[in-house]
């Protein structure tokens, strides 16, 4: 049995004076928060709740305010994170609206039940979509914003023993999966390549010099960018998961570490070689990957990526760059797909993580230490940021 699976849906609406009132107040109180905590130096939930409970308005229902101070506490944790990596990180403040809330509210019938006040509630019609992938099911929390509400909902799933491992593969304009029993799998992504791209283009072209409207307009355009880039990795992932289901596989990813930061400048990548080894999101694949596969009870691991595009899926030995994309092995002489074969290697180290695989399966050594820079080339385009499994967002 792992933890329960969580899942989001979201669904627009309108909100009204009343409830624009309560997600500003909200804010104030994240705010509030925010400064406690900064003030005595704690990120932790329980501290903050401690000092920044008795600051919080009375009028406001208690969970709420403690809503508030759990979204305080997360950006704090994350200010920090962020402050040791860079000094000159600024002070976090909530600026959208929002509110999240775990208590509190209630579905009746086709409606969501939201107090604004105590004993005072606010309305929303659910719609058939909604209701349809709710019903049966444990909502958990609900999120708004002005033009939207989110209901997370959970399930228990028994997690099913795998009967094989399938490595998923991010490269360029693509994703290749392997699994144990042979099968290999390539799912093109060029377009969201091009979509990023361009993306990249329209910035780099905005003449006008003022931060404001630049902002404005990037974020505009990032947005739409997002939106269009969304769908193609949601069809991808739903895909990578229905064939793991259905072969009852278990999926292998590489672990993601702060490694991004290599495909910056001065390591003798050109430019648009990094630009495009940024581009779509590895860590969001792996996120919409890992969420769908353990709704579906399916094991997900994560294993140190190191040398998988590198070594020999057949022997293990070192292999050597050939012409078309292709790897040859000067050990065993074979001839292989430099996609499908980190694939593969993904898919044996998942193997042999998990605790009833071979326990001897040799690693033949390699005959040279290893340039830093040579991997990061070869294994190019891995590395973003982490996936955040407790996160989710709905599936289109
Ligand atoms: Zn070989």
């Amino acid at each position: 049995m792992q933890s329960p699976a969580i899942k989001t849906v979201r669904q627009k609406l309108q909100a009204s004076g009343e409830l624009i009132q309560l997600l500003d107040e909200f804010r104030r109180m994240v705010n509030v928060c925010i400064m406690i905590g900064n003030e005595h130096d704690v990120s932790s939930r329980m501290t903050l709740s401690s000092l920044a409970y008795p600051h919080l308005s009375r009028e406001m229902p208690g969970y709420y305010r403690l809503g508030a101070i759990s979204i305080a506490a997360s950006i704090l944790h994350n200010y920090r994170k962020a402050r040791k990596k860079h000094a000159l990180t600024r002070f976090p403040y909530a600026k959208r609206l929002m509110l999240t809330s775990c208590y509190g509210f209630k579905i009746v019938s086709d409606l969501l039940r939201l107090p604004v006040r105590p004993r005072r509630y606010v309305y929303f019609k659910l719609n058939g979509h909604t209701l349809q992938v709710l019903s049966g099911l444990n909502v958990r929390s609900v999120s708004l914003t002005p033009n939207a509400v989110s209901l997370s909902y959970s399930k228990e799933t028994a997690e099913i023993e795998p009967e094989g491992y399938v490595g998923v593969d991010r490269n360029l304009d693509n994703v290749t999966t392997a699994s144990t029993d042979r099968t290999a799998q390539t799912f093109d992504l060029s377009q969201a390549t091009r979509i990023k791209s361009n993306y990249r283009m329209v910035k780099s072209q905005f003449k006008r010099n003022d931060t404001r409207i630049r902002t404005r307009v990037f974020s505009k355009y990032g947005e739409k960018q997002r939106n269009r880039v969304q769908p193609l990795l949601h069809n991808v992932s739903k895909k990578i998961v229905d064939d793991a289901k259905t072969k009852r596989n278990g999926i292998v990813m590489e672990k993601l570490t702060g490694m991004r930061r290599l495909y910056r400048r001065g390591n003798g990548q050109s430019r648009n070689y990094r630009a495009r080894m940024n581009s779509w999101s590895y860590g969001e694949l792996q996120r919409q990957i890992e969420y769908k596969a353990r709704w579906e009870g399916l094991k997900v691991i994560y294993v140190p990526a190191w040398n998988t595009s590198k070594q020999c899926s057949i022997c293990g030995y070192k292999t050597l760059e050939s012409i078309h994309r292709r790897l040859w092995c000067p050990h065993c002489g074979a001839i292989l797909d430099r996609d499908e074969n980190a694939a593969r290697n993904l898919a044996a180290r998942g193997l042999r993580f998990s605790p009833d695989g071979p326990p001897g399966e040799a690693m033949v050594e390699e005959r040279e230490p290893e340039n830093a820079t040579l991997i990061l080339k070869v294994d190019g385009g891995k590395l973003s940021q982490q996936a955040n499994p407790s996160i989710s967002s709905t599936e289109t």
